[in-house]
């Protein structure tokens, strides 16, 4: 039998059904009218959940990686300096992909498990007194560790510095799911993707763009074609794309934006909040420590839980999915058989999430960990009963 079960992964997440009705459907001429007078909307109202007046919203048929790409190579130059914190494996693979495209990269090693240091970033942004570093990178939500930085502190490190670098977001695995100011944190570059937040396939990257980044433009000389942002932004403005675009994912965005903005933004942050917190309150009760270090960091769309000592999260995820045919997050890079991870984003309620972790709890009791069936689980219904409807 074919099965219903919810995914645990931090993305992509569980597509409504409602989500995958709106994708499903035929192919129409992306010449024609009716798709002119889809595409502005959903633009429009993309702005609403990057909050920002000033961005121009920017899709290409791609993932939040060619998101990545396109951010640099539209904005930067072979060379130019660019300051990155490493502290967990998405922020590697940023760091990874400036090194190809031949940027020189000023890494600040993190320990896995903190955020984004507004301390040490304010210290080397002050010592940069010509001003060569051209961008700060950071990853907003670290997905492999469940780490939520603070990227208002590190707009102040920026400012108190007086430093003009750019600000490049990776808001992949944190929009339409925690809160997000583009343009309050002075952000230039917001990087998502289809998959997450937004409920929907895999197959959009969606960028947001500062005016700054938009004139940093004229002299950035690194090679894009696909990814051009001047090429999008003027088939875009007569209604169009510069190529085939993602049909089915834009009348799903259409659909999405509908679902996000009807529940209320701030109300789908607090509906995640209060789901993170019911795993927290799980994770505590089975004795297990998060990767993220202090609560401050806690995100709300991804825990990663370190299993005990002598035990191997990668057997235990192995084991769920064998036996109980539900899928957790594995633990990536450094947390690979440390850390297992329960993503809990998109369209997800109580019923779901208390399912997930009667599973994770069934796969424990299995494999001899130390806890009793139904600790955590009691932990989060005691949690979800006390703050329903309030
Ligand atoms: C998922 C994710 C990405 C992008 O992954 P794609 O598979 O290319 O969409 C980037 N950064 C973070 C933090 C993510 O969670």
């Amino acid at each position: 039998m074919p099965s219903q079960n919810p995914v645990f992964i931090p993305g992509p997440t569980n597509i409504p059904d409602h989500l995958r009705a709106a994708m499903n459907m035929q192919t129409m001429d992306h010449r024609a009218p009716d798709f002119v007078k889809a595409l502005a909307p959903v633009l429009e109202d993309l702005k609403k959940v990057f909050k920002t007046e000033d961005g121009q919203i920017i899709t290409f048929p791609s993932t939040g990686t060619g998101g990545w790409e396109a951010a640099v190579t539209n904005t930067l130059s072979a060379g130019d300096k660019v300051l990155i914190a490493r502290y967990g494996m998405f922020s590697h693979r940023w760091i990874d992909l400036c090194q190809r495209h031949k940027l020189d990269v000023e890494i600040i090693e993190c320990e896995w498990g903190t955020g984004a240091p507004a301390d040490l970033f304010a210290e080397r942004l002050k010592a940069d007194s010509k001003h060569e570093i051209k961008a700060l990178l950071v990853t907003h939500n670290e997905t492999a560790t469940g780490v939520l930085s603070d990227i208002a502190a590190v707009r102040g490190a920026m400012d108190g510095a007086n430093h003009p670098a750019m600000l490049y977001v990776d808001c992949v695995s944190s929009l339409a799911s925690m809160d997000f100011r583009m343009d309050e944190w002075g952000v230039d570059l917001a990087i998502s993707g289809s998959q997450k937040g937004f409920m929907l396939a895999a197959g959009m990257a969606i960028v947001a763009v500062s005016p700054k980044a938009l004139a940093a433009m004229d002299s950035a000389d690194l090679p894009r074609t696909f990814f051009d942002f001047r090429d999008m932004m003027q088939a875009n403005a007569a209604g169009g794309y510069p190529y085939t675009p993602p049909l089915q994912l834009i009348f799903g965005m259409r659909a999405a934006l509908d679902m996000l903005l009807e529940e209320g933004v701030e109300n789908v942050f607090a509906r995640h909040h209060r789901l993170a917190e019911g795993v927290r309150r799980a994770v505590a009760a089975w004795g297990l420590e998060l990767c993220a270090k202090t609560p401050d960091l806690y995100s709300d769309s991804v825990s990663a839980i370190y299993v005990p000592e002598g035990f191997d999260s990668n057997v235990l995820t192995n084991h769920i999915y064998d036996t109980y045919d539900v899928s957790f997050g594995i633990g990536l890079g450094e947390m690979a058989g440390k850390a297992f991870r329960i993503g809990h984003l998109g369209a997800l309620t109580d019923v779901m999430v208390l399912s997930g972790l009667a599973t994770v709890e069934m796969g424990m009791k299995d494999l001899d960990y130390p806890i009793e069936l139904g600790q955590g689980v009691a932990a989060a219904q005691e949690y979800f009963r006390n703050t329903a409807g309030k």
